[in-house]
């Protein structure tokens, strides 16, 4: 199966036709247990935290994706975050991007701090500051790129390198996708993602998924989906499921219009900045070209100040003022208020005046204009 292309493991890979019914979408099992023929004796499947044939497909799907041996699937984003922490014990270091989703910098400081890790949040395109960082307690390198909402991003084959022995090296990749990066074949130990955006693609699901090449690093994972149980529902992995299905040509097109809404929002005299790592003007557009087959859906801009970006995405029509991203349907939102307001006091803090597109897949021009209209007074 790993020699086909990717698009063609999106739509086949973890899935075979139903041997007895030849069903072609694997069913939705909906069930807790598994009728057992004798005391511990099962064919594969006993209770529905410890494993679902539903959940098996997608988890295998998407381990293909991301050129992996081992999947696990969990119930959104932060359930896979947290569970890759508990890999950890009090005293460990963590040294992670300081420009990362609002809700990491939640789980780190305000729920793991609590339990004695300790993080160093760096500049992630410092390579320097990076290996000043590590000390002899740390157990884990926390990536993300691109960063939400800078886009800025992190070179993951020189992290990976400098990274000491020991080290796990974690990469967030929800805002590629597999389509556009794989972390695992850079050197990164464990690569995950919220489910919720571009796997699923359709606003309609909240998941988290991870992937890992290391038998030893899967089977602590294994045992924390279990034992700690923050697992997806059946219907949650068959949709997660469905979307992966059309994610390459979904991120072609979200790709195709960044683009040019990028080009647009560069020139437009209401916007001082724009960033998205296609453009020329992005410090590091050499890295994107190397490390991402495209540079992604996702446009954030730079306003006069809070007060216009505030009013600007209460204007526009088509793009939906909402959290979240990766759907087919534009969104548009103001980070400093909404998605990243738990670092609002904090050393992340983002700028007040920034905004952040999420670029669907509608017609390019009827978004340009909706961009448009809400720019101009
Ligand atoms: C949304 C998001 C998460 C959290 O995922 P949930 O599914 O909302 O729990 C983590 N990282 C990034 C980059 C995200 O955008």
């Amino acid at each position: 199966m790993s020699d086909y292309h990717f698009d063609t493991l999106t739509i086949h890979a973890g899935q075979e036709p139903d041997p007895t019914t030849g069903a072609i979408m694997p069913p939705i099992y909906q069930t807790s247990t598994y009728v057992q023929p004798a005391p511990a004796e099962h064919k594969g499947y006993e209770y529905s935290r410890t494993d679902n044939p539903t959940r098996t497909a997608l988890q295998d799907c998407f381990a293909a994706l991301e050129g992996a041996k081992y999947g696990l699937a969990f119930a959104s984003g932060m359930a896979t975050t947290d569970t890759i922490l508990r890999l950890l014990k009090p005293g460990d270091h963590v040294v992670v991007g300081n420009d990362v989703y609002g809700g990491t910098y939640r789980l780190f400081e305000r729920v793991y701090a609590r339990y004695g890790l300790h993080f160093s949040w760096v500049d992630l395109t410092d390579l320097d500051a990076v290996k000043a960082a590590f000390t002899p307690q740390t157990r884990l390198l926390w990536l993300e790129t691109p960063t939400n909402p800078y886009l800025a991003l992190a070179d993951i084959e020189a992290l990976a390198q400098l990274a000491p022995d020991g080290v796990i090296v974690a990469v967030d990749n929800t805002f590629a996708s597999p389509a556009l990066q794989q972390p695992l074949k850079l050197g990164a130990h464990i690569v995950m993602h919220s489910a919720t955006k571009y796997l699923g693609g359709h606003s309609d699901v909240v998941g988290g998924i991870l992937a890992t090449n290391d038998a030893e690093l899967y089977e602590q994972l294994k045992f924390l989906q279990n034992a700690v149980g923050a697992v997806p529902a059946p219907l949650d992995c068959f949709l997660v499921l469905r979307g992966i299905k059309t994610l390459s040509v979904r991120m072609e097109r979200h790709c195709e219009n960044a683009m040019k809404i990028a080009r647009f929002l560069e020139d437009h005299p209401a916007v001082k900045r724009v960033y998205y790592p296609g453009l020329e003007s992005h410090p590091q557009h050499e890295l994107a070209k190397r490390q991402m087959r495209a540079f992604g859906g996702m446009v954030s801009i730079i306003l006069e100040n809070e007060a216009v970006a505030k009013l600007m995405v209460t204007r526009t029509k088509l793009f939906s003022l909402a959290e979240s991203l990766g759907g087919v349907e534009s969104l548009i939102e103001h980070p400093y208020s909404m998605t990243h307001a738990s670092t609002a006091d904090s050393d992340i803090a983002v700028n007040p005046a920034l905004v952040r597109l999420s670029v669907g897949i509608e017609h390019v021009e009827d978004l340009m204009a909706d961009l448009q209209q809400a720019l101009t007074d």
